[in-house]
Protein backbone atom coordinates (compact mmCIF):
# COMPACT_ATOMS: atom_id res chain seq x y z
CA UNK A 1 0.00 0.00 0.00
CA UNK A 2 1.41 3.69 -1.02
CA UNK A 3 1.46 6.07 2.23
CA UNK A 4 1.75 9.66 0.35
CA UNK A 5 -1.27 11.27 0.42
CA UNK A 6 -1.49 13.75 -2.96
CA UNK A 7 -0.78 18.03 -2.52
CA UNK A 8 -4.90 18.37 -2.00
CA UNK A 9 -5.24 15.90 0.67
CA UNK A 10 -2.81 17.10 3.22
CA UNK A 11 -5.00 19.96 4.41
CA UNK A 12 -7.50 17.30 5.55
CA UNK A 13 -8.62 17.15 8.75
CA UNK A 14 -11.20 14.63 9.91
CA UNK A 15 -14.63 15.23 10.86
CA UNK A 16 -15.12 12.89 13.45
CA UNK A 17 -12.36 12.25 16.58
CA UNK A 18 -11.83 9.24 18.93
CA UNK A 19 -9.72 9.27 22.09
CA UNK A 20 -8.36 5.95 22.03
CA UNK A 21 -6.22 3.08 24.55
CA UNK A 22 -2.49 1.97 23.14
CA UNK A 23 -3.95 -0.74 20.58
CA UNK A 24 -0.79 -2.72 21.66
CA UNK A 25 -1.43 -3.35 25.14
CA UNK A 26 -4.62 -1.40 26.39
CA UNK A 27 -2.79 0.80 28.39
CA UNK A 28 -4.04 5.07 28.49
CA UNK A 29 -0.63 5.69 29.82
CA UNK A 30 1.30 8.02 27.08
CA UNK A 31 2.96 11.34 26.79
CA UNK A 32 2.60 13.77 23.86
CA UNK A 33 5.55 12.69 21.36
CA UNK A 34 4.88 15.17 18.52
CA UNK A 35 1.97 17.55 16.58
CA UNK A 36 2.12 17.91 13.00
CA UNK A 37 -0.16 17.96 10.26
CA UNK A 38 -3.32 20.74 9.18
CA UNK A 39 -3.55 23.20 12.44
CA UNK A 40 -1.33 20.88 14.10
CA UNK A 41 -4.27 18.60 14.96
CA UNK A 42 -2.57 15.14 14.24
CA UNK A 43 -1.02 14.03 17.92
CA UNK A 44 1.20 10.91 18.22
CA UNK A 45 1.87 9.90 21.35
CA UNK A 46 3.71 7.33 23.13
CA UNK A 47 2.68 4.12 25.04
CA UNK A 48 4.40 4.31 28.63
CA UNK A 49 3.94 0.12 28.90
CA UNK A 50 4.68 -0.52 25.55
CA UNK A 51 6.62 2.50 23.77
CA UNK A 52 3.95 1.86 21.02
CA UNK A 53 3.53 5.44 19.05
CA UNK A 54 0.00 6.27 18.20
CA UNK A 55 -2.76 8.78 16.79
CA UNK A 56 -4.37 9.77 20.24
CA UNK A 57 -7.01 11.30 19.52
CA UNK A 58 -7.33 9.75 16.12
CA UNK A 59 -9.87 10.05 13.09
CA UNK A 60 -12.36 7.94 13.67
CA UNK A 61 -12.32 4.93 11.16
CA UNK A 62 -15.80 5.69 9.26
CA UNK A 63 -16.91 5.58 5.87
CA UNK A 64 -15.38 9.20 5.46
CA UNK A 65 -12.52 9.13 7.00
CA UNK A 66 -11.54 5.55 4.79
CA UNK A 67 -12.61 7.59 1.39
CA UNK A 68 -10.44 10.53 1.88
CA UNK A 69 -7.75 8.20 3.00
CA UNK A 70 -7.89 5.59 0.30
CA UNK A 71 -9.42 7.53 -3.15
CA UNK A 72 -5.83 8.90 -3.58
CA UNK A 73 -3.88 5.35 -4.33
CA UNK A 74 -5.05 5.27 -7.86
CA UNK A 75 -2.48 7.19 -9.77
CA UNK A 76 0.28 4.78 -9.30
CA UNK A 77 0.08 2.16 -11.97
CA UNK A 78 1.58 4.69 -14.62
CA UNK A 79 4.63 4.96 -13.08
CA UNK A 80 4.93 0.97 -13.12
CA UNK A 81 3.53 0.27 -16.40
CA UNK A 82 3.07 2.25 -19.97
CA UNK A 83 1.92 1.17 -23.33
CA UNK A 84 1.98 -2.44 -22.63
CA UNK A 85 5.48 -1.95 -20.92
CA UNK A 86 7.65 -1.68 -17.48
CA UNK A 87 8.69 1.96 -17.10
CA UNK A 88 11.85 2.42 -15.74
CA UNK A 89 10.45 2.58 -12.52
CA UNK A 90 8.29 -0.57 -12.97
CA UNK A 91 11.63 -2.24 -13.56
CA UNK A 92 13.26 -1.47 -10.71
CA UNK A 93 10.72 -2.40 -8.32
CA UNK A 94 9.91 -5.36 -10.26
CA UNK A 95 13.96 -6.59 -9.32
CA UNK A 96 13.83 -5.66 -6.31
CA UNK A 97 10.41 -7.74 -6.15
CA UNK A 98 12.36 -10.62 -7.53
CA UNK A 99 15.24 -10.19 -4.83
CA UNK A 100 12.61 -10.26 -2.01
CA UNK A 101 10.45 -13.59 -3.59
CA UNK A 102 14.21 -15.19 -3.15
CA UNK A 103 14.33 -14.24 0.25
CA UNK A 104 11.38 -15.21 1.57
CA UNK A 105 11.88 -18.42 -0.66
CA UNK A 106 14.91 -19.15 1.30
CA UNK A 107 13.38 -18.64 4.36
CA UNK A 108 9.71 -20.54 3.61
CA UNK A 109 11.98 -23.81 2.18
CA UNK A 110 9.83 -23.99 -1.23
CA UNK A 111 8.08 -21.92 -3.88
CA UNK A 112 4.20 -22.79 -3.16
CA UNK A 113 0.96 -21.01 -2.58
CA UNK A 114 1.48 -17.23 -1.50
CA UNK A 115 -1.84 -14.52 0.01
CA UNK A 116 -0.79 -11.27 -0.21
CA UNK A 117 -3.52 -9.36 2.30
CA UNK A 118 -3.20 -5.15 1.41
CA UNK A 119 -2.50 -6.06 -2.89
CA UNK A 120 -2.55 -2.49 -4.03
CA UNK A 121 -2.19 -2.47 -7.55
CA UNK A 122 -1.17 -6.18 -7.47
CA UNK A 123 2.45 -5.83 -8.99
CA UNK A 124 3.49 -7.89 -6.05
CA UNK A 125 1.35 -11.01 -7.49
CA UNK A 126 2.63 -10.40 -10.61
CA UNK A 127 6.45 -10.45 -9.67
CA UNK A 128 5.57 -13.55 -8.20
CA UNK A 129 3.11 -15.54 -10.34
CA UNK A 130 5.95 -14.52 -12.73
CA UNK A 131 8.47 -16.24 -10.72
CA UNK A 132 6.97 -19.70 -10.42
CA UNK A 133 4.95 -18.89 -6.72
CA UNK A 134 0.80 -19.37 -7.16
CA UNK A 135 -0.33 -15.96 -6.08
CA UNK A 136 -3.61 -14.69 -4.53
CA UNK A 137 -4.54 -10.86 -3.46
CA UNK A 138 -7.18 -9.23 -1.26
CA UNK A 139 -7.26 -5.57 -1.37
CA UNK A 140 -9.83 -2.94 -0.18
CA UNK A 141 -9.99 -0.82 -3.07
CA UNK A 142 -12.52 -1.92 -6.02
CA UNK A 143 -9.99 0.62 -7.94
CA UNK A 144 -7.18 -1.12 -6.74
CA UNK A 145 -7.58 -4.65 -7.49
CA UNK A 146 -9.61 -3.98 -10.63
CA UNK A 147 -6.27 -2.08 -12.47
CA UNK A 148 -4.53 -5.25 -10.58
CA UNK A 149 -6.96 -7.76 -13.18
CA UNK A 150 -7.33 -5.86 -16.10
CA UNK A 151 -3.87 -4.51 -16.31
CA UNK A 152 -1.43 -7.37 -14.34
CA UNK A 153 -3.62 -10.03 -15.11
CA UNK A 154 -3.18 -11.08 -11.62
CA UNK A 155 -5.67 -12.88 -9.22
CA UNK A 156 -6.56 -10.06 -6.44
CA UNK A 157 -9.76 -9.59 -4.86
CA UNK A 158 -12.14 -7.23 -3.80
CA UNK A 159 -12.98 -6.38 0.31
CA UNK A 160 -12.35 -7.28 3.45
CA UNK A 161 -10.28 -10.45 3.75
CA UNK A 162 -12.04 -10.83 7.85
CA UNK A 163 -14.91 -11.75 5.85
CA UNK A 164 -14.06 -13.16 3.16
CA UNK A 165 -13.65 -16.98 2.32
CA UNK A 166 -10.25 -17.57 0.90
CA UNK A 167 -9.02 -20.85 0.42
CA UNK A 168 -6.17 -21.38 2.05
CA UNK A 169 -3.92 -23.11 3.29
CA UNK A 170 -0.73 -20.64 2.66
CA UNK A 171 3.02 -21.24 2.46
CA UNK A 172 3.32 -17.79 3.10
CA UNK A 173 1.02 -14.75 3.57
CA UNK A 174 2.70 -11.39 2.73
CA UNK A 175 1.22 -8.02 4.73
CA UNK A 176 3.05 -5.18 3.16
CA UNK A 177 2.69 -1.54 4.77
CA UNK A 178 -0.90 -2.28 5.34
CA UNK A 179 -1.42 -3.27 9.47
CA UNK A 180 -0.68 0.25 10.39
CA UNK A 181 -3.81 1.65 8.29
CA UNK A 182 -5.99 -0.28 10.55
CA UNK A 183 -7.79 0.33 14.12
CA UNK A 184 -7.47 -3.51 14.98
CA UNK A 185 -3.98 -4.78 13.89
CA UNK A 186 -4.75 -7.77 16.90
CA UNK A 187 -7.44 -9.50 14.69
CA UNK A 188 -5.51 -9.48 11.75
CA UNK A 189 -2.06 -10.84 13.45
CA UNK A 190 -4.17 -13.61 15.39
CA UNK A 191 -6.00 -14.57 11.75
CA UNK A 192 -3.07 -14.98 9.56
CA UNK A 193 -2.27 -17.89 11.71
CA UNK A 194 -5.56 -19.95 10.27
CA UNK A 195 -4.60 -19.10 6.76
CA UNK A 196 -1.14 -20.92 7.11
CA UNK A 197 0.15 -24.17 5.88
CA UNK A 198 1.85 -26.52 8.32
CA UNK A 199 5.43 -24.81 8.81
CA UNK A 200 4.26 -21.64 6.41
CA UNK A 201 5.42 -18.20 6.93
CA UNK A 202 4.21 -14.65 7.71
CA UNK A 203 5.59 -12.18 6.36
CA UNK A 204 5.13 -8.74 7.75
CA UNK A 205 6.45 -4.80 6.95
CA UNK A 206 5.58 -1.39 8.26
CA UNK A 207 7.65 1.46 8.92
CA UNK A 208 9.72 1.77 11.82
CA UNK A 209 9.50 4.53 14.26
CA UNK A 210 12.81 4.23 15.16
CA UNK A 211 15.41 4.40 12.18
CA UNK A 212 17.90 6.92 11.72
CA UNK A 213 16.01 8.97 9.21
CA UNK A 214 12.93 9.90 11.86
CA UNK A 215 15.19 10.47 14.55
CA UNK A 216 17.13 12.40 12.58
CA UNK A 217 13.91 14.63 11.46
CA UNK A 218 12.60 14.52 14.94
CA UNK A 219 15.76 15.98 16.14
CA UNK A 220 15.81 18.80 13.64
CA UNK A 221 12.36 19.67 14.36
CA UNK A 222 13.20 19.98 18.01
CA UNK A 223 15.86 22.35 17.18
CA UNK A 224 13.55 24.62 15.20
CA UNK A 225 15.41 24.07 12.02
CA UNK A 226 12.77 22.12 10.37
CA UNK A 227 9.06 23.67 10.87
CA UNK A 228 7.22 21.97 8.28
CA UNK A 229 3.56 21.48 8.96
CA UNK A 230 3.53 18.23 7.08
CA UNK A 231 5.55 15.19 6.52
CA UNK A 232 4.87 12.63 3.42
CA UNK A 233 5.79 9.80 5.73
CA UNK A 234 3.47 10.46 8.20
CA UNK A 235 0.04 10.38 6.77
CA UNK A 236 -3.37 10.71 8.94
CA UNK A 237 -4.02 6.96 7.87
CA UNK A 238 -1.13 5.64 10.16
CA UNK A 239 -2.98 4.87 13.39
CA UNK A 240 0.64 3.75 14.26
CA UNK A 241 4.03 3.68 14.14
CA UNK A 242 5.58 0.69 15.08
CA UNK A 243 9.22 -0.11 15.93
CA UNK A 244 11.46 -3.27 17.10
CA UNK A 245 11.05 -2.42 20.32
CA UNK A 246 7.03 -2.47 20.45
CA UNK A 247 5.76 -4.37 17.83
CA UNK A 248 8.66 -7.66 18.48
CA UNK A 249 7.06 -8.26 22.15
CA UNK A 250 3.66 -8.00 21.05
CA UNK A 251 3.80 -10.11 17.71
CA UNK A 252 5.21 -12.85 20.36
CA UNK A 253 2.46 -12.46 22.43
CA UNK A 254 0.06 -13.47 20.06
CA UNK A 255 1.72 -16.44 19.50
CA UNK A 256 4.56 -15.68 16.83
CA UNK A 257 7.76 -16.80 16.83
CA UNK A 258 10.30 -14.48 15.16
CA UNK A 259 12.34 -16.39 12.59
CA UNK A 260 13.56 -13.54 11.01
CA UNK A 261 13.96 -9.54 11.66
CA UNK A 262 15.82 -7.02 9.10
CA UNK A 263 15.32 -3.78 8.30
CA UNK A 264 15.35 -2.67 4.70
CA UNK A 265 15.20 0.50 2.06
CA UNK A 266 12.33 0.25 -0.28
CA UNK A 267 15.02 1.93 -3.06
CA UNK A 268 17.74 -0.54 -2.69
CA UNK A 269 17.90 -4.07 -1.72
CA UNK A 270 20.85 -4.63 0.80
CA UNK A 271 23.72 -6.06 -0.73
CA UNK A 272 27.87 -4.63 1.08
CA UNK A 273 28.58 -4.69 4.18
CA UNK A 274 27.19 -1.00 5.28
CA UNK A 275 23.44 -1.94 4.22
CA UNK A 276 24.45 -5.50 6.12
CA UNK A 277 25.17 -3.64 9.23
CA UNK A 278 22.24 -0.79 9.01
CA UNK A 279 19.61 -3.31 8.46
CA UNK A 280 20.67 -6.69 9.83
CA UNK A 281 23.11 -6.22 12.86
CA UNK A 282 21.46 -2.54 13.94
CA UNK A 283 18.31 -2.32 12.60
CA UNK A 284 17.99 1.11 11.76
CA UNK A 285 16.72 1.48 7.94
CA UNK A 286 13.54 3.16 7.08
CA UNK A 287 11.31 0.00 7.31
CA UNK A 288 10.79 -3.46 9.31
CA UNK A 289 10.52 -6.39 7.89
CA UNK A 290 9.40 -9.84 10.23
CA UNK A 291 9.46 -13.69 9.20
CA UNK A 292 7.07 -15.26 11.86
CA UNK A 293 5.87 -18.44 11.93
CA UNK A 294 3.42 -20.34 14.44
ZN1 LIG B 1 1.01 0.05 24.80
Amino acid sequence: MATTLTESNQEYVPKAWEEVPCMFCGSRRNHLLEKFGPENRYHYVRCADCHLTYLNPRPRYDEEFVETAYDVYESTVEKLWKNGALTAEGQRQYDWYVKLLQEMESVVGRKGRLLEIGCHLGFFLKVATETGWTATGVDISPTMTKLGREVFGVNAKCGNWLELDLEGPYDLIYCSHTLEHIPNPGDWIDRFGRYLAPNGTLCIEVPNMQSLDRRFKRALKRTGLRKDRWQGWRTPDHLFEPCERSFAPYLKSRGWNIVGLTTYSRKTFKTGPVQKLMHSVLRVGSNLRFYLKR
